[in-house]
């Protein structure tokens, strides 16, 4: 490969892109893929989807761009409309970004706001978990944890607090899994006591663990005794459906699964589905209204509700409902989770099998029974996603499980997967595990 002016985390080179279609990808050299993690949980709906191109094409060939303070575009307020259709009770305002780390950064602000809005301006500490992550800019990075990526700013950002994520998997007790799942929500509850409620202005977490904990679950008690602690101490609830939301779970919000109604929400990923940067927030009208009446929100970005992104979010949209492509998620995803879960009993070395819908990992260790992590230095994370990369199947490594070290991998394709992408995906790993 030619010199590269080009460059990214490190300095891995991959072959050039050339076409992609449904859930597969080729290579300029011909070789094809498939795309077993969409990118980053992001191709949801598959390359190449001519209704979202179609949609695309259309609003270019009128306007590309007009800036919202100059004017209104009817594409955004009709995706406004959709999401807010799509959202829980009472989300009825969107605010449009361009990506996960905005959107989560809009978030904070939003409910920093409404606090201040409301005279609680002594609320500024957000609680978030370890490990986790929630974007790569300065505010999202206060609330991310995971070492390798806060360690070396450190000094530059004010970090958030942080309570354990529970991954009861490796936990050792004899506590029954509901007992876990109020174990770790109560850590919340210490926390906020122990920094003063009236200093915790939100709570945010991943419903379903993402980048950093690589699909961890929550026992079904944990989700609404941390909403019932957010409510007990005024502290607003965050869920970050960045990577969870618009039908990655099999149901449009992660949240849904456990009837829990956050008080914001933020969404990208998906919901551009790789046609465009894409993102936004959702929040409970009275949030919203306060904001607005108070002076409006000091917060925004230049692309924010541009047409194009929008016009493609609704068909994103529209692909998702009219295809019951979130019905699908969960048949493909138990597929897929029952084949994997099938590794488990074939291979030693994979400890655990976790997820929902379509957002599944697994994960290897040295000794299932003390769930041990493989030595750092064996790289299994990286070996092993080379290895089905090079037999054309693209799952998402990562390294870290809160502070303890572990070789995990997501396994995401598009929603739009069948059983015999599943068994060709089953097929590959099979294969590469050996
Ligand atoms: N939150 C979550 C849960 C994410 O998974 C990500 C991206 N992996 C982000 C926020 C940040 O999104 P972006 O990379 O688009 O800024």
């Amino acid at each position: 490969m030619k010199p590269s002016h080009l460059f990214y985390q490190s300095r891995l080179r991959r072959p050039f892109l050339d076409r992609a279609e449904g859930v597969y990808m080729w290579d300029i050299h011909g070789k094809k893929y498939l795309d077993g993690s969409s990118g980053a949980m992001v191709s949801n709906i598959g390359h190449s989807n001519p209704n979202v191109l179609a949609a695309m094409q259309k609003q270019m060939a009128k306007a590309t761009f007009g800036y919202r303070l100059h004017f209104e575009n009817e594409a955004a307020e009709n995706l406004a409309e959709r999401v807010a259709g799509l959202s829980p009770e009472g989300h009825d305002k969107v605010f449009f970004v361009s990506g996960g780390s905005e959107a989560v950064e809009s978030a904070v602000k939003l409910a920093r706001q409404y606090a201040v809005a409301k005279g609680e301006d002594s609320r500024y500490r957000v609680i978030s978990r370890l490990p986790s992550y929630h974007g790569s800019t300065f505010g999202a990075l206060a609330l991310t944890g995971y070492a390798p990526l806060n360690d070396p700013f450190r000094p530059m950002y004010k970090d958030m607090p942080k309570i354990p994520a529970p991954r009861c998997y490796l936990d050792t007790d004899s506590l029954t899994n509901h007992e876990r799942g109020l174990r770790y929500a109560n850590m919340l509850q210490d926390k906020i006591l122990e920094l003063g409620p009236e200093t915790v202005l939100a709570f945010i977490m991943e419903p379903v663990g993402g980048a950093s904990t690589g699909a961890l679950v929550a026992p079904d008690s944990y989700y609404q005794r941390v909403r019932d602690i957010c409510d007990e101490h005024g502290v607003q609830l965050i869920y970050d459906e960045v990577m969870t939301g618009v039908g990655r779970t099999g149901a449009f919000l992660a949240a849904e699964h456990w009837n829990i109604n956050p008080d914001i929400v933020a969404l990208s990923k998906g919901f551009g589905a790789g046609y465009v940067p894409l993102g936004a927030v959702t929040a409970k009208d009275h949030i919203v209204e306060t904001v607005l009446d108070a002076g409006g929100f000091q917060h925004g970005h230049t692309y924010a509700g541009n047409p194009i992104a929008c016009a493609a979010g609704l068909a994103v949209l529209h692909e998702i409902t009219s295809k019951g492509l979130m019905e699908n998620t969960v048949t493909v995803g138990t597929l897929l989770k029952q084949g994997l879960e099938g590794l488990m009993t074939d291979f030693s070395f994979i400890g655990d099998v976790r997820g929902k819908g379509l957002l599944l990992a697994f994960e290897l260790v040295s000794n299932k029974e003390t769930m041990a992590p493989l030595p750092k230095d064996m790289n299994a994370y990286l070996k092993l996603s080379d290895i089905a990369y090079d037999k054309g199947l693209i799952i998402y490594p990562r390294r870290t499980r809160g502070g303890f070290e572990g070789d995990h991998f997501l396994v995401c394709p598009p929603m739009i997967s069948t059983p015999a992408h599943v068994a060709e995906i089953l097929e590959t790993l099979t294969a590469s595990l050996k």
